[in-house]
């Protein structure tokens, strides 16, 4: 039986030893200088606990974890409206693939594929300017995170906005079938900014503590979504928070989460711990290679899956 302090400086230790740590994103140059060495983790348990290890206060590139707090600012806005104009199925598919919008009408599979987050920017946006939408996600995250030092990295939203040839595709495609209310250049630009929001684990673990509390903001703290909006959330990033992955994550850690291109991954354990794991370097499917190795141990070792059931204690579960 071991404490989450020791699981979390265990899961440092192995991971600092291995050596395949995957490929970096290198469709930007802020990405691919990132160096792949670097681990963070972080776990805020429901008693308002934090443990780090490694790199945890280094803030990285969130891009596609953003889509998380970008649905839930959405949700806020329209409510089950959404629900019109994105689904809530898996993709199959990679992040930015654009087959299925031809058969399905221009309506996204689920808002954590890139067309289905740029539905949700769309409505973000809601007759404002791009800034004043892109603004209010900010300050909600530092909300959430409860730190004002949270920043967007302009070097790398404008390096997205200069190649994002193919999310301005997936924009001008749903434009032309009725799912864009905007100018896509105008959707477009509070996508790319959102991508561009530099947190570290902390900030991102401390950010996801609504999603592991039925939706309240911190332990014993004011309610931010409702508890069922608060589990709905965090089945879409079951199901669909991994890309094409997303079946491998379930079945591998067991645990709500969402990845992004820049090695970020927000995992919650619901009613136990909100978990960011970051480490640069990507698997075959763009997902943190050893974020999603550490994300299995921490599973393992704990017992939180939410397929597990009964005790969910600490200690460790006999092995299968
Ligand atoms: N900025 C990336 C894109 O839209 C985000 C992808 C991701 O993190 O999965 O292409």
């Amino acid at each position: 039986m071991a404490d989450i302090a020791t699981i979390v400086r265990d899961v440092a230790d192995e991971m600092a030893a291995l050596t395949d740590r995957g490929e970096v994103a290198t469709y930007i140059p802020p990405l691919a200088h990132v160096d792949p060495r670097q681990f963070g983790l972080c776990i805020v348990t429901a008693d308002g606990a934090v443990h780090m290890a490694g790199e945890a206060e280094e803030p990285f590139s969130i891009q596609s974890v953003s889509k998380v707090f970008a649905l839930t600012q959405a949700l806020g806005k329209v409510g089950d409206t959404l629900w019109r104009r994105v689904g809530r199925e898996p993709s199959g598919t990679p992040f930015n693939s654009i087959v299925q919008l031809e058969r399905e009408q221009g309506i996204p599979r689920n808002p954590f594929i890139n067309a289905g987050a740029l539905v949700v920017s769309d409505v973000n946006l809601a007759g404002h300017e791009p800034r004043v939408a892109i603004g209010e996600l900010l300050r909600f995250i530092r909300y959430l995170a409860e730190d004002d030092t949270i920043l967007i990295d302009e070097i790398v939203a404008r390096a997205e906005q200069e190649t994002g040839f193919r999310n301005i595709a997936l924009a001008n495609y749903m434009k032309a079938f009725g799912n864009l209310t905007h100018s896509p250049p105008l959707t477009l630009g509070v996508y790319f900014h959102q991508c561009a929001i530099a947190m570290s684990c902390r900030q991102l673990a401390m950010a996801g503590r609504y999603l592991m509390l039925g939706g309240l903001h911190s332990p014993g703290g004011p309610r931010v979504v409702s508890a069922q909006r608060a589990r709905r959330i965090n089945a879409l990033m079951l199901t669909c928070g991994h890309y094409d992955a997303s079946g491998d994550f379930a079945f591998r850690v067991g645990l709500p989460g969402k990845s992004g291109v820049g090695g970020g991954i927000l995992a919650i354990a619901p009613g136990r711990a909100s978990i960011a794991v970051w480490s640069p370097g990507l698997n075959e499917n763009g997902n943190s290679k050893l974020g999603t190795a550490a994300l299995e141990r921490i599973a393992e070792a704990t017992g939180w899956s939410v397929f597990s059931q009964a005790e969910q204690g600490l200690s460790r579960p006999a092995s299968s």
